[in-house]
C-alpha cells in the first residue's frame, strides 16, 4: 500500500523545514528554574492572544485540562460538562484519578448546552452530594464533529457560571479553528471564561505542547501542579519555538483545512453506504455514519487503510476523518477517488 493521506487526526502533522529552523535556532534556558526566554515569550504571546493575565506552557492538552481541573477542584467536587468532553472520554479518567472529581453531564450530542442548563445541574448544598465547582465547554467539540460554539452561547454559559460561582474552563484544543471559521479573535470567546487551554500540536502543526491561560493565581496553582504531575521541562524553548512559529504562520491557513473538510464531506455524502450531512461540517473534522452493508467502521477503516487512506473509527458504525496542513487539496482529491472505489465495490458486493 502506498499512503495517499493520513486523516486519522490533525495531530499527525510534522514540523516543516521552516519550523525546524525555528527550533534549531531557539534560545533556551532551564524553564524549571524559570529562565528559558523562548518559553517565557510563548507564554506572554499566548496570554495576550487569549486575553488572560498569565499562561503556562505544558506538554499536552490532557495536562492543560488536568492542571486546570486540579487547580480549581477539591476531591469530592463535581464538574458539569457534556458527555462528549475530551477530559471524560480520552484522558484515562484523569479527572477522577488525579483530581478526585466526578462529572455531571448536560447538553446535546454535539457537546452544546445553554446557560439555562447550568442551574438544574448544580447539586443542592447538602452533606450527601458532591460540590458543583466547575463547568467545561469544549470548542470546537471533537466528538461533536468539530462543532463550533456560538460566541453568544459561551457568553450565556459564562453569565450562568458567574451567577452560580462556578469556574468556567474552555477546552480550546481547537479554539483557533473556531476563531478562523467565524472570523473572530480568541478574546471574543475567552472573555467569558475563567481559563482556557489550546493545543499547538493539532492543526497548528507544532510537534509538542499546549498552553493553559487564566488569572495569575490560577496559573500559579497550575504551575505547582505541573511540577507535581511531572510536566515541568528544562530546555523546553526548543518546543516553545515551534509553537511560536505555529502561531505566527499556521493560524489563518486553518481556513484551507476547513475548505478541504467541506469538500471531502460533500463528496463522501454522495457515496453509497455513507451517511453524512455535509452541512454539519463546520471546521476540519468530518464524522460520518457507516451503513452496515459496508461492514463495521473498523472493517471499513481497515479497507481504506489498504487503499492508502488512513482514518479512525469514532464508534461502531462511525468514522472520523480530520484535515490538516499535511493533507493538501490534491491528496484529498486522490483520497476521494480511493474511498469511492472501496465503498462502491463493497456496496455492489452487498
Ligand atoms: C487533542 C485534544 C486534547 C488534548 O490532547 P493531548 O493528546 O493530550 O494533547 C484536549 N481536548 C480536545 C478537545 C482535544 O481534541
Amino acid at each position: 500500500m502506498t499512503l495517499i493521506v493520513d486523516l486519522r487526526s490533525d495531530t499527525v502533522t510534522r514540523p516543516s523545514p521552516a519550523m525546524r529552523r525555528a527550533i534549531a535556532e531557539a534560545e533556551v534556558g532551564d524553564d524549571v528554574l524559570g529562565d528559558d526566554p523562548t518559553v517565557i515569550r510563548l507564554q506572554e504571546k499566548s496570554a495576550e492572544l487569549l486575553g488572560k493575565p498569565a499562561a503556562l506552557y505544558v506538554p499536552s492538552g490532557s495536562m492543560a485540562n488536568g492542571l486546570s481541573i486540579r487547580a480549581v477542584c477539591e476531591h469530592g467536587d463535581e464538574i458539569i460538562c457534556s458527555s462528549t468532553t475530551h477530559s471524560y472520554n480520552y484522558e484515562t479518567a484523569a479527572p477522577a484519578a488525579l483530581a478526585g472529581v466526578s462529572m455531571w453531564f448536560i447538553g446535546d450530542e454535539r457537546g452544546m448546552f445553554h446557560g439555562r442548563d447550568i442551574g438544574p445541574a448544580i447539586r443542592a448544598k447538602n452533606s450527601h452530594f458532591p460540590n458543583s465547582r466547575m463547568v467545561i465547554v469544549e470548542n470546537t467539540n471533537n466528538r461533536g464533529g468539530g462543532a463550533i460554539w456560538p460566541v453568544a452561547q459561551v457568553a450565556d454559559v459564562g453569565a450562568a457560571c458567574r451567577e452560580h460561582q462556578l469556574h468556567l474552563h474552555m477546552d480550546g484544543a481547537r479554539l483557533l479553528n473556531a476563531c478562523v471559521a467565524l472570523g473572530v479573535p480568541a478574546t471574543h470567546y475567552t472573555r467569558h471564561v475563567d481559563s482556557v487551554s489550546l493545543c499547538f500540536s493539532k492543526g497548528l502543526g507544532a510537534p509538542v505542547g499546549s498552553i493553559v491561560a487564566g488569572s495569575k493565581e490560577f496559573i500559579a496553582r497550575c504551575h505547582r501542579f505541573r511540577k507535581m504531575f511531572g510536566g515541568a521541562m528544562r530546555q523546553a524553548g526548543l518546543l516553545a519555538a515551534a509553537a511560536i512559529y505555529a502561531l505566527d504562520h499556521n493560524v489563518e491557513r486553518l481556513a484551507e483545512d476547513h475548505a478541504n473538510a467541506k469538500f471531502l464531506a460533500e463528496r463522501l455524502a454522495e457515496m453509497p453506504g455513507i451517511r453524512l450531512d455535509p452541512r454539519s461540517v463546520q471546521t476540519n473534522i468530518v464524522i460520518f455514519g457507516v451503513d452496515p452493508r459496508l461492514g463495521t467502521a473498523a472493517d471499513l477503516a481497515a479497507r481504506l487503510e489498504a487503499a492508502g487512506v488512513r482514518c479512525m473509527a469514532a464508534g461502531p458504525q462511525q468514522i472520523r476523518m480530520v484535515t490538516h496542513l499535511d493533507a493538501p487539496r490534491a491528496a484529498i482529491e486522490r483520497a476521494i477517488v480511493a474511498i469511492a472505489a472501496v465503498c462502491g465495490a463493497q456496496a455492489a458486493a452487498a
